[in-house]
Protein backbone atom coordinates (compact mmCIF):
# COMPACT_ATOMS: atom_id res chain seq x y z
CA UNK A 1 0.00 0.00 0.00
CA UNK A 2 0.85 3.44 0.26
CA UNK A 3 4.36 3.95 1.97
CA UNK A 4 4.55 7.47 3.48
CA UNK A 5 8.33 8.31 2.33
CA UNK A 6 7.59 8.10 -1.40
CA UNK A 7 4.56 9.66 -1.72
CA UNK A 8 3.49 11.28 -5.30
CA UNK A 9 0.02 12.85 -4.63
CA UNK A 10 -0.84 12.81 -8.44
CA UNK A 11 -1.39 9.24 -8.37
CA UNK A 12 -4.56 7.82 -6.96
CA UNK A 13 -5.91 4.30 -6.15
CA UNK A 14 -9.22 2.90 -5.22
CA UNK A 15 -8.86 1.96 -1.87
CA UNK A 16 -11.07 -1.75 -2.31
CA UNK A 17 -10.28 -2.54 -6.08
CA UNK A 18 -7.00 -3.78 -5.63
CA UNK A 19 -5.70 -5.21 -2.20
CA UNK A 20 -8.49 -3.73 0.76
CA UNK A 21 -6.69 -5.68 3.34
CA UNK A 22 -3.49 -3.57 2.67
CA UNK A 23 -5.37 -0.80 2.09
CA UNK A 24 -7.60 -1.00 5.13
CA UNK A 25 -4.87 -1.62 7.76
CA UNK A 26 -3.06 1.54 6.43
CA UNK A 27 -5.98 4.29 5.95
CA UNK A 28 -5.40 6.58 9.07
CA UNK A 29 -8.17 6.63 11.33
CA UNK A 30 -7.96 10.01 13.33
CA UNK A 31 -6.46 13.44 11.92
CA UNK A 32 -3.79 12.91 14.59
CA UNK A 33 -3.03 10.13 13.04
CA UNK A 34 -1.51 11.98 10.22
CA UNK A 35 1.69 13.60 9.50
CA UNK A 36 2.00 17.50 8.47
CA UNK A 37 2.21 18.05 4.58
CA UNK A 38 5.50 18.46 2.80
CA UNK A 39 5.43 21.48 0.43
CA UNK A 40 4.25 20.56 -2.70
CA UNK A 41 1.77 18.08 -1.17
CA UNK A 42 -1.82 18.37 -1.04
CA UNK A 43 -3.52 19.03 2.15
CA UNK A 44 -6.36 18.10 3.93
CA UNK A 45 -9.46 20.58 3.48
CA UNK A 46 -10.35 20.07 7.50
CA UNK A 47 -7.42 20.15 9.31
CA UNK A 48 -4.32 21.05 6.58
CA UNK A 49 -2.30 17.70 7.10
CA UNK A 50 -1.34 15.75 4.44
CA UNK A 51 -4.01 14.91 2.10
CA UNK A 52 -2.81 11.26 1.86
CA UNK A 53 -6.85 10.07 -0.01
CA UNK A 54 -9.19 12.14 -1.80
CA UNK A 55 -13.00 11.69 -0.53
CA UNK A 56 -15.32 10.45 -3.71
CA UNK A 57 -17.74 12.45 -3.00
CA UNK A 58 -16.43 15.86 -3.15
CA UNK A 59 -13.18 15.34 -4.35
CA UNK A 60 -11.40 16.92 -1.67
CA UNK A 61 -7.93 15.79 -0.02
CA UNK A 62 -8.70 14.45 3.06
CA UNK A 63 -6.10 13.33 5.63
CA UNK A 64 -7.99 10.36 7.61
CA UNK A 65 -11.40 9.22 8.24
CA UNK A 66 -12.05 11.33 10.97
CA UNK A 67 -11.96 14.41 8.18
CA UNK A 68 -13.72 12.83 5.71
CA UNK A 69 -16.37 12.28 8.06
CA UNK A 70 -16.23 16.52 8.72
CA UNK A 71 -16.57 16.78 5.19
CA UNK A 72 -19.63 14.33 4.57
CA UNK A 73 -21.38 15.78 7.72
CA UNK A 74 -20.78 19.42 6.35
CA UNK A 75 -22.39 18.17 2.89
CA UNK A 76 -25.01 16.54 5.18
CA UNK A 77 -25.87 19.90 7.73
CA UNK A 78 -26.21 21.63 4.17
CA UNK A 79 -29.15 19.25 2.34
CA UNK A 80 -30.78 18.73 6.02
CA UNK A 81 -33.00 21.54 7.58
CA UNK A 82 -33.52 20.17 10.92
CA UNK A 83 -30.15 19.60 12.52
CA UNK A 84 -31.54 16.68 14.85
CA UNK A 85 -32.50 14.50 12.54
CA UNK A 86 -31.05 12.06 10.36
CA UNK A 87 -30.67 13.74 6.72
CA UNK A 88 -33.00 12.52 4.09
CA UNK A 89 -30.64 10.57 2.05
CA UNK A 90 -28.27 8.44 3.53
CA UNK A 91 -24.66 9.70 3.46
CA UNK A 92 -22.06 7.19 3.42
CA UNK A 93 -19.97 6.74 6.40
CA UNK A 94 -16.64 7.72 5.90
CA UNK A 95 -14.92 4.46 5.87
CA UNK A 96 -17.63 3.30 3.00
CA UNK A 97 -15.70 5.55 0.48
CA UNK A 98 -12.31 7.01 1.00
CA UNK A 99 -9.49 6.67 -2.19
CA UNK A 100 -5.38 6.08 -1.21
CA UNK A 101 -3.15 8.25 -3.32
CA UNK A 102 -1.71 5.25 -5.07
CA UNK A 103 2.53 5.27 -4.98
CA UNK A 104 3.11 3.31 -7.51
CA UNK A 105 0.59 4.39 -9.80
CA UNK A 106 -1.12 0.76 -10.44
CA UNK A 107 -4.73 2.04 -10.86
CA UNK A 108 -6.34 4.62 -13.09
CA UNK A 109 -9.82 5.30 -12.18
CA UNK A 110 -10.73 5.65 -8.39
CA UNK A 111 -13.99 3.37 -7.43
CA UNK A 112 -16.23 2.72 -4.63
CA UNK A 113 -14.75 1.26 -1.50
CA UNK A 114 -15.77 -2.34 -0.17
CA UNK A 115 -18.80 -0.48 2.68
CA UNK A 116 -18.46 -3.56 4.35
CA UNK A 117 -14.99 -5.29 4.38
CA UNK A 118 -13.85 -1.07 5.31
CA UNK A 119 -16.27 -1.16 8.13
CA UNK A 120 -14.75 -4.25 9.43
CA UNK A 121 -11.61 -3.40 9.18
CA UNK A 122 -12.38 -0.12 11.41
CA UNK A 123 -14.00 -2.15 14.34
CA UNK A 124 -10.59 -4.85 14.05
CA UNK A 125 -8.63 -2.13 14.83
CA UNK A 126 -10.60 -0.30 17.28
CA UNK A 127 -11.29 -3.92 19.07
CA UNK A 128 -15.23 -3.56 18.06
CA UNK A 129 -17.26 -6.99 17.68
CA UNK A 130 -20.92 -6.66 16.87
CA UNK A 131 -23.41 -9.10 16.26
CA UNK A 132 -26.28 -8.26 14.52
CA UNK A 133 -26.89 -5.36 11.72
CA UNK A 134 -25.36 -1.94 12.72
CA UNK A 135 -23.67 1.03 10.27
CA UNK A 136 -20.46 1.59 10.48
CA UNK A 137 -18.75 3.36 13.28
CA UNK A 138 -18.26 7.18 12.34
CA UNK A 139 -15.05 8.27 13.65
CA UNK A 140 -16.23 12.61 14.83
CA UNK A 141 -19.32 13.23 16.47
CA UNK A 142 -19.61 16.23 13.47
CA UNK A 143 -20.74 12.92 11.36
CA UNK A 144 -23.82 12.23 13.91
CA UNK A 145 -25.91 14.78 12.32
CA UNK A 146 -26.52 16.24 16.13
CA UNK A 147 -27.84 19.28 16.48
CA UNK A 148 -25.64 22.15 16.75
CA UNK A 149 -25.58 22.71 20.22
CA UNK A 150 -25.39 19.60 21.15
CA UNK A 151 -21.90 19.30 19.12
CA UNK A 152 -20.71 22.87 21.01
CA UNK A 153 -22.09 21.35 24.46
CA UNK A 154 -19.69 18.07 23.37
CA UNK A 155 -17.07 20.04 22.09
CA UNK A 156 -17.49 22.21 25.68
CA UNK A 157 -17.19 18.89 27.95
CA UNK A 158 -13.64 18.69 26.11
CA UNK A 159 -14.19 15.45 24.30
CA UNK A 160 -12.57 15.75 20.79
CA UNK A 161 -13.52 12.38 19.37
CA UNK A 162 -16.21 9.71 20.18
CA UNK A 163 -14.26 6.96 21.87
CA UNK A 164 -14.92 3.45 20.73
CA UNK A 165 -17.86 2.72 22.04
CA UNK A 166 -19.29 5.98 21.45
CA UNK A 167 -17.93 5.59 17.51
CA UNK A 168 -20.07 2.12 17.32
CA UNK A 169 -23.00 3.18 19.64
CA UNK A 170 -24.01 6.67 18.92
CA UNK A 171 -24.90 6.06 15.03
CA UNK A 172 -26.64 2.74 16.03
CA UNK A 173 -28.73 4.55 19.09
CA UNK A 174 -29.77 6.92 16.49
CA UNK A 175 -31.58 4.86 14.09
CA UNK A 176 -33.11 3.19 16.85
CA UNK A 177 -31.24 -0.20 16.92
CA UNK A 178 -32.22 -1.82 20.25
CA UNK A 179 -28.72 -2.91 22.01
CA UNK A 180 -26.32 -4.44 24.46
CA UNK A 181 -23.16 -3.11 24.80
CA UNK A 182 -20.24 -4.34 26.77
CA UNK A 183 -17.55 -1.98 27.29
CA UNK A 184 -14.59 -1.32 30.01
CA UNK A 185 -15.75 0.41 32.53
CA UNK A 186 -14.46 4.62 32.25
CA UNK A 187 -14.37 3.96 28.23
CA UNK A 188 -17.51 6.54 27.47
CA UNK A 189 -20.36 4.80 27.62
CA UNK A 190 -22.44 7.02 29.36
CA UNK A 191 -22.12 9.58 26.81
CA UNK A 192 -22.80 7.11 24.62
CA UNK A 193 -26.48 6.57 25.22
CA UNK A 194 -26.93 10.38 26.65
CA UNK A 195 -25.79 11.87 23.10
CA UNK A 196 -28.33 10.00 21.33
CA UNK A 197 -31.06 10.71 23.42
CA UNK A 198 -30.66 14.28 23.68
CA UNK A 199 -30.89 14.60 20.19
CA UNK A 200 -33.92 12.75 19.87
CA UNK A 201 -35.41 14.62 22.94
CA UNK A 202 -34.53 17.85 21.04
CA UNK A 203 -35.43 17.14 18.05
CA UNK A 204 -39.19 15.57 19.27
CA UNK A 205 -39.70 19.20 21.18
CA UNK A 206 -38.58 21.13 18.03
CA UNK A 207 -41.36 19.24 15.93
CA UNK A 208 -43.78 18.63 18.53
CA UNK A 209 -44.77 21.88 20.18
CA UNK A 210 -46.84 21.24 23.03
CA UNK A 211 -47.58 21.97 26.72
CA UNK A 212 -48.14 18.86 28.03
CA UNK A 213 -44.10 17.65 28.57
CA UNK A 214 -44.22 13.90 29.27
CA UNK A 215 -41.05 12.19 29.82
CA UNK A 216 -39.50 10.82 26.32
CA UNK A 217 -36.18 8.39 27.73
CA UNK A 218 -35.77 7.29 30.72
CA UNK A 219 -32.25 5.93 32.20
CA UNK A 220 -32.26 2.76 35.40
CA UNK A 221 -29.07 2.58 37.45
CA UNK A 222 -28.38 0.03 40.53
CA UNK A 223 -27.07 2.68 42.41
CA UNK A 224 -28.31 6.72 43.73
CA UNK A 225 -24.85 8.11 43.23
CA UNK A 226 -24.54 6.54 39.53
CA UNK A 227 -27.79 7.84 38.84
CA UNK A 228 -27.15 11.41 40.38
CA UNK A 229 -23.61 11.27 38.11
CA UNK A 230 -25.73 10.22 34.63
CA UNK A 231 -28.45 12.93 35.49
CA UNK A 232 -25.21 15.64 36.21
CA UNK A 233 -23.59 14.43 32.51
CA UNK A 234 -26.81 14.45 31.17
CA UNK A 235 -27.35 18.15 31.93
CA UNK A 236 -23.95 18.93 31.01
CA UNK A 237 -24.20 17.73 27.74
CA UNK A 238 -28.12 18.92 27.03
CA UNK A 239 -27.26 22.35 28.47
CA UNK A 240 -28.88 25.04 26.05
CA UNK A 241 -31.70 22.57 24.46
CA UNK A 242 -35.22 21.73 24.72
CA UNK A 243 -33.93 19.44 27.15
CA UNK A 244 -34.78 18.42 31.01
CA UNK A 245 -33.80 15.94 33.17
CA UNK A 246 -35.75 14.66 36.72
CA UNK A 247 -33.95 12.60 39.07
CA UNK A 248 -36.20 10.11 40.58
CA UNK A 249 -33.65 8.06 43.99
CA UNK A 250 -34.28 6.66 47.48
CA UNK A 251 -33.28 9.01 49.86
CA UNK A 252 -34.29 12.48 48.69
CA UNK A 253 -38.24 13.94 48.70
CA UNK A 254 -40.45 12.19 46.68
CA UNK A 255 -42.61 15.02 46.60
CA UNK A 256 -40.00 17.36 45.27
CA UNK A 257 -39.01 14.91 42.27
CA UNK A 258 -42.39 14.53 41.05
CA UNK A 259 -43.18 18.09 41.34
CA UNK A 260 -40.44 18.27 39.05
CA UNK A 261 -41.65 15.56 36.95
CA UNK A 262 -44.63 16.91 36.42
CA UNK A 263 -43.33 20.44 35.57
CA UNK A 264 -42.58 18.60 32.38
CA UNK A 265 -39.03 17.13 31.57
CA UNK A 266 -37.52 14.78 28.82
CA UNK A 267 -35.32 12.21 30.65
CA UNK A 268 -35.67 10.41 33.93
CA UNK A 269 -32.74 8.99 35.52
CA UNK A 270 -33.57 7.09 38.66
CA UNK A 271 -32.62 3.89 40.63
CA UNK A 272 -35.47 0.89 40.21
CA UNK A 273 -37.09 1.37 43.06
CA UNK A 274 -38.44 4.44 43.74
CA UNK A 275 -39.36 4.84 40.24
CA UNK A 276 -41.84 1.34 41.63
CA UNK A 277 -43.10 3.57 43.74
CA UNK A 278 -44.10 6.34 41.61
CA UNK A 279 -45.73 4.39 39.59
CA UNK A 280 -47.63 1.86 41.95
CA UNK A 281 -48.90 5.44 42.82
CA UNK A 282 -49.96 6.18 39.55
CA UNK A 283 -47.95 9.32 40.13
CA UNK A 284 -46.30 9.69 36.44
CA UNK A 285 -46.84 8.56 32.95
CA UNK A 286 -44.77 6.99 30.98
CA UNK A 287 -46.40 7.15 27.90
CA UNK A 288 -44.43 8.78 25.60
CA UNK A 289 -40.96 7.13 27.10
CA UNK A 290 -39.71 6.15 23.37
CA UNK A 291 -36.00 5.28 24.77
CA UNK A 292 -35.35 3.01 27.43
CA UNK A 293 -31.85 2.87 28.89
CA UNK A 294 -30.73 -0.02 31.51
CA UNK A 295 -27.16 0.72 33.08
CA UNK A 296 -25.09 -2.10 34.59
CA UNK A 297 -27.49 -4.47 33.05
CA UNK A 298 -25.95 -7.53 34.51
CA UNK A 299 -26.88 -5.70 37.70
CA UNK A 300 -30.08 -4.84 37.36
CA UNK A 301 -30.91 -7.93 36.02
CA UNK A 302 -29.34 -10.41 38.30
CA UNK A 303 -30.31 -8.90 41.93
CA UNK A 304 -33.44 -8.42 43.74
CA UNK A 305 -33.79 -5.93 40.55
CA UNK A 306 -34.98 -7.69 38.48
CA UNK A 307 -38.31 -7.54 38.85
CA UNK A 308 -38.66 -4.48 39.68
CA UNK A 309 -36.95 -3.72 36.24
CA UNK A 310 -39.14 -5.52 33.93
CA UNK A 311 -42.33 -4.15 35.90
CA UNK A 312 -40.83 -0.74 34.67
CA UNK A 313 -40.53 -1.75 31.50
CA UNK A 314 -44.40 -3.15 30.69
CA UNK A 315 -45.76 0.34 31.72
CA UNK A 316 -43.72 1.66 28.53
CA UNK A 317 -45.16 1.25 24.99
CA UNK A 318 -42.44 -0.79 23.22
CA UNK A 319 -39.75 1.72 24.10
CA UNK A 320 -36.17 1.47 22.23
CA UNK A 321 -34.09 -0.58 24.63
CA UNK A 322 -30.24 0.15 25.03
CA UNK A 323 -28.52 -2.18 27.53
CA UNK A 324 -25.34 -1.42 29.11
CA UNK A 325 -22.85 -2.89 31.20
CA UNK A 326 -18.70 -3.57 31.17
CA UNK A 327 -19.44 -7.45 32.91
CA UNK A 328 -21.96 -9.85 30.86
CA UNK A 329 -23.21 -13.19 31.81
CA UNK A 330 -24.66 -16.41 30.15
CA UNK A 331 -27.89 -15.48 30.63
CA UNK A 332 -27.57 -11.85 29.72
CA UNK A 333 -28.03 -11.70 26.36
CA UNK A 334 -30.69 -14.74 26.24
CA UNK A 335 -32.67 -12.05 28.66
CA UNK A 336 -31.64 -8.86 26.82
CA UNK A 337 -33.30 -10.53 23.52
CA UNK A 338 -36.75 -11.69 25.91
CA UNK A 339 -37.03 -8.23 26.21
CA UNK A 340 -36.51 -6.17 23.00
CA UNK A 341 -36.57 -8.05 19.52
CA UNK A 342 -33.75 -8.01 17.20
CA UNK A 343 -30.73 -6.68 19.68
CA UNK A 344 -27.78 -6.19 18.56
CA UNK A 345 -24.84 -6.61 20.82
CA UNK A 346 -21.56 -4.37 20.57
CA UNK A 347 -18.69 -5.37 22.34
CA UNK A 348 -15.87 -3.46 22.83
CA UNK A 349 -12.59 -4.91 24.10
CA UNK A 350 -13.23 -7.95 26.28
CA UNK A 351 -15.80 -8.10 28.47
CA UNK A 352 -15.70 -9.62 32.20
CA UNK A 353 -12.09 -8.39 31.79
CA UNK A 354 -10.53 -6.24 33.77
CA UNK A 355 -10.07 -2.51 32.62
CA UNK A 356 -6.20 -2.96 30.78
CA UNK A 357 -5.27 0.37 32.23
CA UNK A 358 -5.44 -0.90 35.92
CA UNK A 359 -2.30 -2.63 37.48
CA UNK A 360 -4.00 -5.20 40.08
CA UNK A 361 -1.85 -5.79 43.02
CA UNK A 362 -2.96 -9.02 45.16
CA UNK A 363 -1.76 -9.32 48.39
CA UNK A 364 -2.07 -12.76 50.48
CA UNK A 365 -3.25 -10.99 54.02
CA UNK A 366 -5.12 -13.30 57.05
CA UNK A 367 -8.10 -11.70 58.03
CA UNK A 368 -6.28 -10.27 61.22
CA UNK A 369 -4.11 -8.31 59.58
CA UNK A 370 -5.78 -6.41 57.09
CA UNK A 371 -6.39 -3.57 58.72
CA UNK A 372 -2.49 -2.97 59.70
CA UNK A 373 -1.40 -4.14 56.20
CA UNK A 374 -3.89 -1.11 54.90
CA UNK A 375 -2.37 1.35 57.91
CA UNK A 376 1.25 0.33 56.37
CA UNK A 377 0.10 1.23 52.51
CA UNK A 378 -1.17 4.19 53.77
CA UNK A 379 1.81 5.69 55.84
CA UNK A 380 3.62 4.60 52.87
CA UNK A 381 4.81 7.22 50.46
CA UNK A 382 5.73 5.02 47.86
CA UNK A 383 2.88 3.23 48.00
CA UNK A 384 -0.23 5.43 49.34
CA UNK A 385 -1.80 7.67 45.88
CA UNK A 386 -4.09 9.79 47.15
CA UNK A 387 -6.96 9.92 46.32
CA UNK A 388 -7.68 6.65 47.05
CA UNK A 389 -10.95 4.44 47.33
CA UNK A 390 -11.08 1.44 49.84
CA UNK A 391 -14.41 -1.35 49.46
CA UNK A 392 -15.35 -2.91 52.06
CA UNK A 393 -18.41 -5.49 52.44
CA UNK A 394 -20.67 -3.77 55.10
CA UNK A 395 -21.89 -0.38 56.30
CA UNK A 396 -20.66 -0.55 59.97
CA UNK A 397 -17.30 -2.03 58.22
CA UNK A 398 -17.12 1.38 56.44
CA UNK A 399 -17.46 3.45 59.86
CA UNK A 400 -14.99 1.64 61.73
CA UNK A 401 -12.38 1.12 58.93
CA UNK A 402 -12.81 5.41 58.46
CA UNK A 403 -12.06 5.93 62.03
CA UNK A 404 -9.71 3.53 62.59
CA UNK A 405 -7.15 4.75 59.21
CA UNK A 406 -8.40 8.21 60.78
CA UNK A 407 -6.62 7.71 64.66
CA UNK A 408 -4.21 4.97 63.70
CA UNK A 409 -2.64 6.68 60.41
CA UNK A 410 -3.59 10.45 60.94
CA UNK A 411 -4.92 10.35 57.53
CA UNK A 412 -8.74 12.06 56.79
CA UNK A 413 -10.95 9.20 55.98
CA UNK A 414 -14.79 9.17 55.69
CA UNK A 415 -16.92 6.55 54.97
CA UNK A 416 -20.04 6.34 52.11
CA UNK A 417 -22.57 3.43 52.28
CA UNK A 418 -26.40 3.14 51.55
CA UNK A 419 -27.89 4.07 55.10
CA UNK A 420 -26.23 7.47 54.51
CA UNK A 421 -28.93 9.83 53.88
CA UNK A 422 -28.44 11.64 50.41
CA UNK A 423 -27.26 14.77 50.88
CA UNK A 424 -24.89 13.15 53.23
CA UNK A 425 -23.47 11.28 50.14
CA UNK A 426 -23.93 14.45 48.33
CA UNK A 427 -21.61 15.81 50.57
CA UNK A 428 -19.29 13.26 51.29
CA UNK A 429 -18.23 13.19 47.60
CA UNK A 430 -18.08 16.85 47.17
CA UNK A 431 -15.09 16.67 50.15
CA UNK A 432 -13.66 13.66 48.58
CA UNK A 433 -13.25 14.85 45.06
CA UNK A 434 -12.33 18.16 46.34
CA UNK A 435 -9.48 16.39 48.75
CA UNK A 436 -10.58 17.73 51.69
CA UNK A 437 -10.71 13.58 52.82
CA UNK A 438 -7.88 11.90 50.92
CA UNK A 439 -9.34 8.34 51.56
CA UNK A 440 -13.03 7.35 51.31
CA UNK A 441 -14.09 4.05 52.85
CA UNK A 442 -17.20 2.70 50.63
CA UNK A 443 -19.33 -0.15 50.22
CA UNK A 444 -20.86 -0.82 46.56
CA UNK A 445 -22.82 2.06 46.37
CA UNK A 446 -19.46 2.99 44.96
CA UNK A 447 -18.52 0.27 42.98
CA UNK A 448 -20.59 0.32 39.72
CA UNK A 449 -20.03 2.87 37.10
CA UNK A 450 -19.14 6.10 39.36
CA UNK A 451 -16.48 8.37 37.19
CA UNK A 452 -14.68 9.08 40.61
CA UNK A 453 -12.29 11.59 39.05
CA UNK A 454 -8.76 11.74 39.78
CA UNK A 455 -8.68 8.46 41.63
CA UNK A 456 -6.04 6.05 40.35
CA UNK A 457 -5.56 4.04 43.43
CA UNK A 458 -8.21 1.18 44.66
CA UNK A 459 -7.97 -0.95 47.76
CA UNK A 460 -10.33 -3.99 47.39
CA UNK A 461 -9.79 -4.11 51.59
CA UNK A 462 -13.17 -6.73 51.39
CA UNK A 463 -13.29 -9.11 48.30
CA UNK A 464 -16.42 -9.36 47.03
CA UNK A 465 -18.51 -12.26 46.39
CA UNK A 466 -18.70 -12.19 42.74
CA UNK A 467 -15.91 -11.35 40.53
CA UNK A 468 -17.90 -8.85 38.17
CA UNK A 469 -18.38 -6.95 40.87
CA UNK A 470 -14.12 -6.87 41.47
CA UNK A 471 -13.79 -5.87 38.01
CA UNK A 472 -16.50 -3.06 38.60
CA UNK A 473 -14.77 -1.42 41.49
CA UNK A 474 -11.13 -1.58 40.51
CA UNK A 475 -11.94 -0.35 37.17
CA UNK A 476 -12.85 3.25 39.47
CA UNK A 477 -8.92 3.78 39.32
CA UNK A 478 -8.83 4.56 35.74
CA UNK A 479 -11.23 6.84 33.02
CA UNK A 480 -10.63 7.17 29.50
CA UNK A 481 -7.36 4.75 29.53
CA UNK A 482 -5.25 6.49 32.27
CA UNK A 483 -3.41 3.68 34.08
CA UNK A 484 -4.16 3.56 37.90
CA UNK A 485 -3.41 0.79 40.62
CA UNK A 486 -5.74 -1.56 42.44
CA UNK A 487 -4.52 -3.47 45.35
CA UNK A 488 -6.57 -6.53 46.80
CA UNK A 489 -6.79 -8.26 50.11
CA UNK A 490 -7.10 -11.88 49.85
CA UNK A 491 -7.40 -14.84 51.80
CA UNK A 492 -8.79 -17.94 52.36
CA UNK A 493 -12.37 -16.28 53.30
CA UNK A 494 -12.69 -15.78 49.66
CA UNK A 495 -12.06 -19.00 48.34
CA UNK A 496 -15.45 -19.26 46.31
CA UNK A 497 -13.97 -16.56 43.75
CA UNK A 498 -10.26 -18.39 43.87
CA UNK A 499 -10.84 -19.71 40.01
CA UNK A 500 -12.28 -16.27 38.72
CA UNK A 501 -9.48 -14.46 40.65
CA UNK A 502 -6.74 -16.18 38.84
CA UNK A 503 -8.37 -15.75 35.90
CA UNK A 504 -8.44 -11.98 36.06
CA UNK A 505 -5.07 -11.60 37.67
CA UNK A 506 -3.66 -13.94 35.06
CA UNK A 507 -5.43 -11.66 32.34
CA UNK A 508 -4.33 -8.40 33.96
CA UNK A 509 -0.39 -9.67 33.92
CA UNK A 510 -0.69 -9.45 37.72
CA UNK A 511 1.51 -11.37 40.04
CA UNK A 512 -0.42 -14.39 41.78
CA UNK A 513 0.39 -14.60 45.16
CA UNK A 514 1.92 -18.35 45.85
CA UNK A 515 -1.02 -19.07 48.85
CA UNK A 516 -3.74 -18.36 46.00
CA UNK A 517 -2.38 -20.22 43.07
CA UNK A 518 -1.73 -23.68 45.69
CA UNK A 519 -4.42 -23.10 47.09
CA UNK A 520 -7.09 -26.49 46.49
CA UNK A 521 -9.88 -23.83 45.75
CA UNK A 522 -8.25 -23.14 42.96
CA UNK A 523 -6.95 -26.07 41.47
CA UNK A 524 -9.82 -28.24 42.26
CA UNK A 525 -13.38 -28.74 41.17
CA UNK A 526 -15.61 -28.33 43.87
CA UNK A 527 -18.76 -27.34 45.10
CA UNK A 528 -18.94 -24.10 46.15
CA UNK A 529 -20.97 -24.56 48.96
CA UNK A 530 -25.08 -25.06 49.98
CA UNK A 531 -27.17 -24.29 46.65
CA UNK A 532 -24.40 -23.22 44.90
CA UNK A 533 -23.28 -23.98 41.01
CA UNK A 534 -19.48 -26.40 40.82
CA UNK A 535 -16.82 -24.04 39.65
CA UNK A 536 -14.23 -25.29 37.35
CA UNK A 537 -11.35 -23.40 37.00
CA UNK A 538 -10.72 -22.43 33.31
P1 LIG B 1 -18.04 6.73 31.48
O1 LIG B 1 -17.43 5.46 30.96
O2 LIG B 1 -19.31 7.07 30.83
O3 LIG B 1 -18.13 6.72 32.98
O4 LIG B 1 -17.04 7.94 31.10
C1 LIG B 1 -15.75 8.03 31.61
C2 LIG B 1 -15.19 9.42 31.52
O5 LIG B 1 -14.85 9.74 30.19
C3 LIG B 1 -16.12 10.53 31.98
O6 LIG B 1 -15.36 11.43 32.78
C4 LIG B 1 -16.55 11.21 30.71
O7 LIG B 1 -16.82 12.58 30.90
C5 LIG B 1 -15.34 11.02 29.82
N1 LIG B 1 -15.63 10.95 28.38
C6 LIG B 1 -16.71 10.36 27.80
N2 LIG B 1 -16.61 10.46 26.46
C7 LIG B 1 -15.45 11.09 26.17
C8 LIG B 1 -14.79 11.48 24.96
N3 LIG B 1 -15.31 11.21 23.78
N4 LIG B 1 -13.61 12.12 25.07
C9 LIG B 1 -13.07 12.40 26.28
N5 LIG B 1 -13.65 12.06 27.47
C10 LIG B 1 -14.82 11.41 27.42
Amino acid sequence: MVDDSNDDPSKIQSLSTNSPNDAGNDVKVSSKDQRDALPGEPQCIVCGRYGEYICDETDDDVCSLECKQSVLSRISKSSSSVGCLPPPKKLPAADECIYVRDTDNISGTPSLGGDHVQAELLRKKLDIHVKGVVSAPVMSFASCNLPDKLLQNIEAAGYEMPTPVQMQAIPAALVGKNMLVLADTGSGKSASFLIPIISRCASHRLMYVSDNKKPLAMVLTPTRELSIQVEEHAKLLGKGLPFKTALVVGGDAMARQLYRIQQGVELIVGTPGRLVDLLTKNEIDLDDVTTFVVDEVDCMLQRGFRDQVLQIFTALSQPQVLMYSATTSDSLEKMANSMAKDTVVITVGEPNRPNKAVKQLAIWVESKQKKQKLFDILKSQKHFKPPVVIYVGSRLGADLLANAITVSTGVKAVSIHGEKSMTERREIMQSFMVGEFPVVVATGVLGRGVDLLGVRQVIVFDMPNSINEYVHQIGRASRMGEEGQAIVFVNDENKNVFPELVDVLKSGAAAIPRELINSQYTTRVFSGGKGSKKRKHR
